[in-house]
């Protein structure tokens, strides 16, 4: 497989980029303002999504290192785990994928996509995060005692070296953006376990300075804003861009979930259902519906000035829409 390097690290070609840019342009006539969508749903590996970036940094990591498997965890609908075991698939790793057994753990969505895949799917009986780290160490140890080599992917994806994965998404962005002859104000994106949160912050800061990247938190972890906080400083430390006081200022997080993790809102199915009527876009109940809903509620509430261009990153989760009833 083909690689190549960015700020100073090797990652895999395993996804289809650049992914397009694309105007919105019925939602640019309602708004009155250009408003464009980032196509990372069209990333290139199964159903696409956000979790690719990240993932050829990491198994780039893998590989060279001779690792022959890898453990990761997520929700029972995990788009982060499904992708990780098509991705492992290609690679020749075996996947193992350690699954909090909450919500729809039935055999459909996301699940469904893993048994095809022939990943090694467990549940834990739990949402603590303490609980379901104890269980991927415990399963660890077992492979490493039968001979074999597990490498470790956290919760998203969400490290350092993964968020690199968004540095670059924006460096995409900026190069589109000005073949376009477009502005980019504002960039909207979700915010899970804020890895691509922290790589669109810190992508701009070094691509596209003028811009103001908000993130709409969906609740995937409690305690986002530490988390993309910290999350943004290790990755500009290791992308070699600045980032103190006056950076950390920057972020701007707004709380979108409702009544929590994967649970569908009201305000999100709306969006998902205007998304679809006005663009023949699909969003997903987990994460990018709510975060187009937060994009809607802050226009309603002024947030944007006038004439400011949003870019509005659609970071995938189809999967989930035959899954999750909303
Ligand atoms: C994982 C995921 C996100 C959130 O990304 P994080 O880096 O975890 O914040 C957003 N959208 C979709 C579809 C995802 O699968």
């Amino acid at each position: 497989m083909q690689t190549s390097t960015f700020c100073g690290r090797e990652r895999l070609q395993l996804g289809a980029f650049p992914t397009p840019l694309q105007r919105l342009d019925n939602l640019s006539r309602e708004f009155g303002r250009e408003v464009w969508v980032k196509r990372d749903d069209m990333s290139g590996v199964a159903l696409g999504g956000n979790k690719v970036r990240k993932l050829e940094f990491l198994l780039h990591d893998a590989l060279k290192n001779g690792y022959d498997c890898v453990i990761t965890t997520g929700g029972a609908q995990s788009n982060h785990a499904m992708i990780t075991a098509a991705c492992c698939n290609r690679l020749g790793l075996g996947a193992y994928l350690v699954l909090m057994g909450r919500g729809v753990t039935e055999r459909r969505g996301n699940l469904l996509l893993n048994d095809l895949l022939g990943a090694q799917v467990s549940f834990v009986d739990s949402d603590d995060f303490e609980v379901v780290y104890a269980a991927i160490d415990a399963l660890a140890e077992r492979l490493r005692a039968a001979g074999k080599k597990p490498y470790i992917i956290p919760l998203g994806a969400s490290v350092p070296l993964g968020a690199l994965g968004y540095v670059s998404c924006v460096a995409e962005i900026a190069a589109q953006a000005q073949e376009a002859g477009l502005g980019v104000d504002h960039i909207v994106g979700c915010c899970g376990s804020c890895g691509t949160y922290a790589g669109l912050l810190v992508g701009a800061l070094r691509y596209l300075p003028a811009a103001r990247v908000s993130g709409i938190i969906v609740g995937a972890v409690s305690g986002a804003e530490q988390i993309a906080a910290d999350m943004a400083r290790d990755t500009a430390a290791l992308a070699g861009i600045p980032f103190g006081a006056e950076q950390a200022a920057q972020i701007r997080l707004f709380d979108y979930q409702g009544a929590g993790y994967a649970i569908p809102s009201p305000a999100g199915n709306r969006a998902i259902g205007k998304m679809a009527a006005l663009e023949g876009l699909f969003l997903d109940p987990v994460y990018t519906g709510k975060t187009f809903a937060g994009l809607l509620d802050l226009h309603e509430q002024g947030y944007f000035a006038p004439g400011e261009s949003i870019v509005f990153l659609h970071s995938g989760g189809a999967a989930t829409l035959f899954a999750i009833d909303f």
